[in-house]
């Protein structure tokens, strides 16, 4: 949110001023706006914006105090206008309603304010009360195609609001729409999603629930929550097309960008020629690159899943939760995939035990040996959000299966794919270590003839086998720093 209006810098915050900026930032309004009314004002609305990065403000001399305005006080607006975080001209305008001064001279200050605003291409910030003809008379008189500005704390009707929108001014709402004696639903229907802001005109106009309270830029957000409600919008829909309109309005998104790019010249001035060695810490380190060349110790529990096929048909069999344990190596070409060549090998004696079960004893010639299943894969990890923390990733390869099957030996090719997670967990000035959980399955390409299986007592004969291995994996990699 933005509070595109409103008058901190007043007695009625001397107390609590900081607070109540704080509280502001606190509850989500982004920046602050603060239009001066008079040239009393100058100096101190400066040094407040100068305090707050986010908080900016207007110049100008408001139709309540131009009674006296003398032309050393127009210059005097002049010269403060082109100061950092001056973004606009206001507040200015024309207050019948209070009439404080003289109509002829409301005009003519405000005339001459908006022609300072566009000698300085700056917008201007228009306060009206009961003055809409003469307002908008004294803007198309200036529009030359330049003029920009805004309406604050919109209440007029509906043709005001179309010839507002027609000189190519936007307008803001405050408070008052919250009000029950208030109707604007016609206008805040009817105005477009890209000509309006909010503001809350703080310490005035508070706005429901907080009526009768002094106002404050916190407070914006029920003005945004009352134009969500009539517009049948979400909030966030009107806080961020209202947060565009006042950055586009008062170039604010500029601002912010050069504030950035001197900032960033600046750091950048400190990393390279005061302290190279701190460039190469901190995040810098931890991106993808950082993990260039790895080593890994895995170990997981294996489920081999045997399928046997006999005469009777296939015969499934699998042997579960026997340890596997292996090492890879890492290579990252980039930072969303990492190549891995791993090794890994298990030692089935399950098989034995479903022997001795069956009352087979060691001794018979019989008798099977354990299995033995050693893989060596090529996997790659597809990791969508290589800039997290924790990474989640896919993975999937080929790999060569080295069995030896009751004593008998071959090699069979096959696939694997799995998921994990990895993060890192520790970090030095020589390396960096990560944790992956992942779960991968192995599965061989085609079936090989193997003689005299132990099939249950009394039936050892060939068979046809094909193996998959499933396996839950926990592996330490460990990556050298190597720059
Ligand atoms: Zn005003
Ligand atoms: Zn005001």
């Amino acid at each position: 949110m933005i509070d595109t209006h409103c008058h901190i810098n007043t007695d009625k915050f001397d107390e609590d001023r900081d607070e109540v900026i704080k509280r502001a930032f606190d509850s989500g309004v982004e920046k602050i706006i603060i239009p001066a009314i008079e040239p009393n004002d100058f100096d101190g609305i400066i040094e407040l914006v100068n305090k707050y990065e986010q908080v900016y403000c207007g110049i100008g001399i408001h139709p309540h105090n131009v009674a006296n305005v003398q032309d050393s006080d127009l210059e005097t607006v002049k010269e403060y206008c082109k100061k950092d975080k001056v973004i606009a001209i206001g507040e200015i305008g024309i207050d019948y309603f209070y009439d404080f001064a003289p109509k002829e001279k409301q005009l003519e200050v405000f005339d001459k304010q908006i022609k300072i605003a566009l000698e300085n291409n700056l917008p201007i910030i228009v306060h009206n009360r009961e003055a809409d003809d003469d307002i908008l008379q004294v803007i198309e008189n200036n529009q030359n195609g330049n003029l920009k500005g805004v309406l604050h704390c919109f209440s007029s009707d509906i043709n005001v609001l179309k010839k507002t929108l027609d000189l190519g001014f936007n307008v803001s709402f405050t408070g008052n729409i919250t009000f029950k004696k208030v109707d604007m639903d016609d206008i805040l229907t009817y105005i477009p999603l890209d000509r309006f802001m909010i503001e809350t005109d703080s310490p005035y106009m508070a706005p429901v629930p907080k009526r009768g309270k002094r106002n404050e830029p916190s407070y914006v957000r029920f003005v945004a929550e009352k134009i969500a409600e009539v517009k049948k919008m979400s909030f966030m829909e009107i806080v961020n097309q209202t947060n565009m309109n006042a950055k586009k309005l008062f170039n604010l998104s500029l601002v912010l960008l050069s504030l950035f790019f001197i900032n960033n010249v600046q750091a950048q001035d400190d990393v390279y020629y005061e302290d190279e060695e701190e460039y190469y810490t901190e995040d810098n380190y931890l991106d993808g690159y950082d993990k260039l060349f790895g080593v890994g110790f895995m170990i997981g529990t294996t489920t081999i899943v045997e399928s046997r096929y006999i005469k009777e048909g296939t015969q499934t069999i699998s042997y579960e939760g026997f340890l596997g344990y292996g090492g890879e190596f890492i290579y990252t070409p980039f930072q969303s995939l990492q190549l891995r060549l791993g090794y890994v090998y298990s030692k089935n004696t399950k098989i034995q035990d479903d022997a001795l079960a069956e009352g087979i004893p060691a001794s018979d010639p019989n008798f099977p040996l354990p299995n033995i299943h050693q893989m060596y894969e090529i996997t790659a990890n597809y990791i969508p959000n290589p800039k997290n923390k924790i990474n989640f990733f896919v993975t999937g390869g080929a790999n060569l299966f080295l069995n030896d099957i009751n004593g008998q030996k071959n090699q069979k090719f096959g696939i694997s794919f799995g998921i994990g997670v990895t993060g890192n967990i520790w970090e030095s000035t020589w390396g960096l270590l990560s944790a992956t959980g992942e779960f991968r399955v192995n599965t061989e390409l085609g079936r090989e003839l193997y003689k005299d299986v132990f099939i249950g007592k009394d039936d050892i004969r060939d068979a046809e086998i094909s193996n998959l291995i499933s396996m839950p994996r926990f592996t330490i990699q460990f990556y050298p720093k190597l720059r």
